[in-house]
């Protein structure tokens, strides 16, 4: 394992160290806002992520490689063997640079701007099986396209679909926003606490299928639905968490920004049968304010924000909805420990703070918490 690469800052800590040193630091930042249970490890905490993602380069020789970007810069460090990464995609990974090199594709010079390739995708269904290849071009144009695919196919098999992403814009970013199916349907599927869904490349999914199973289960049980609910699922990406309650629940409404997940979700929700849920596609905290001022009503809302956290508004119009139980997921507990002063302030506090393990050999914790009305903040409706 390379700590270079600045994915796994527990390099070569023992696993029950790194479980200690995880919940030390969750009780030392979310202690003050309610009880930190202890954090649910990883049976296997090896080879998980289901999502593999290499930027392309050339060695001074010509030869091409992958890996990822050095920490702070934009040195990239060649994968030799990664201990997270998923097996399959590894090898499909390899056979991507010797392919790479035999059709003579020209990689991405980000110095110069020149080249067509610049990153590969890789996303696996933990229990489908499917995979997904995604090749990052400046282009739409692969040169050999069809001997490439029929490549591809012959040394792996198991692929199921294979996407050209254009992104021709000098950025940090890894997608652009033009994709082309060359093989397959464009999308995998996976199998997670009982639903089937259906994944886009830029669609969001979680990284490591055995731990987000456990992460929907606690976060379904905080919610405590007995089936008369209406529930809200905010940032609810391809739909998860929502299809998995709508079970439980009366109706769930899911509210989504990225436009490709709100189409995955839409599908997700048809193929298993939740014709309870409906899917807007809004920014969050927008979109609950407009529920508060039309004096609508939700009995709990889970919502699950990026890194950076959730927003003044969303949680103060939040409030206002007055739900029982706000299931909050994080997977920034700095952001959560400053969205959690905010929904004091509000009458919420954490019944429970549930720390999961989802990301084994990396310093990255995601945490489940259980929020409730404070007595003497019941709001009338
Ligand atoms: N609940 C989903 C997705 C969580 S990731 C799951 O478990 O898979 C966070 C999601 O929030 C992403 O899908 C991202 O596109 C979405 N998002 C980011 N900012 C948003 C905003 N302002 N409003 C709505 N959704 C947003």
């Amino acid at each position: 394992m390379s700590s270079k690469c600045g994915g796994c800052d527990y390099a070569g800590v023992p696993y029950e160290k790194q479980l200690q040193k995880k919940q030390a630091e969750m009780e030392k930042l979310l202690g003050e806002f309610g009880p930190v249970l202890p954090i649910l490890p990883m049976e296997n905490p090896l080879y998980y992520r289901n999502k593999v993602h290499h930027v392309f380069g050339r060695d001074r020789s010509g030869n091409v490689f992958s890996g990822s970007y050095e920490k702070n810069s934009h040195i990239i460090v060649r994968t030799e063997h990664c201990l997270l990464e998923d097996e399959k995609c590894q090898e499909i990974m390899k056979t991507i640079e010797k392919l790479a090199k035999s059709f003579k594709l020209r990689i991405y010079d980000e110095f110069t701007g020149t080249g067509l390739l610049r990153h590969v995708l890789l996303r696996r269904g933990f229990k489908s099986g499917e995979i997904m290849v995604v090749l990052v071009l400046t282009s739409p144009i692969l040169p050999g396209k069809n001997n490439f695919v029929k490549a591809l196919k012959a040394a792996h098999p198991e692929i199921t679909t294979i996407v050209l992403n254009v992104n021709d814009k000098s950025t940090s970013m890894v997608l652009g926003n033009y994709n082309k199916t060359i093989y397959g349907p464009g999308f995998i599927k996976d199998t997670l606490s009982g639903c089937t869904f259906r994944i886009s490349p830029s669609s969001f999914y979680q990284v490591n299928p055995v731990q987000t199973e456990l992460l929907y289960d606690t976060a379904i049980a905080f919610a405590g639905l007995s089936g008369k609910e209406t529930v809200l699922d905010a940032y609810s990406g391809i739909g998860t968490i929502g299809i998995a309650a709508s079970r439980k629940a009366a109706n769930v409404i899911s509210v989504e920004l990225n436009g490709d997940a709100v189409r995955d979700a839409v599908r997700n929700a048809m193929e298993n049968g939740a014709d309870n849920v409906r899917f807007v596609k809004a920014d969050a905290g927008e979109f609950i304010k407009a529920m508060a001022a039309e004096k609508k009503r939700a009995d709990v809302i889970f919502m699950d924000p990026p890194r950076s956290g959730s927003t003044e508004e969303f949680i103060s119009a939040a409030a206002t909805l007055s739900p029982s139980r706000i299931i909050y997921i994080s997977c920034g507990p700095d952001t959560l420990a400053r969205d959690l002063v905010v929904f004091a302030k509000k009458g919420y506090r954490a019944e429970k703070i549930q720390p999961v393990d989802m990301f084994p050999g990396t310093g990255h914790v995601e945490v489940v918490s259980l929020l409730s009305r404070t007595e003497g903040t019941t709001r009338a409706r």
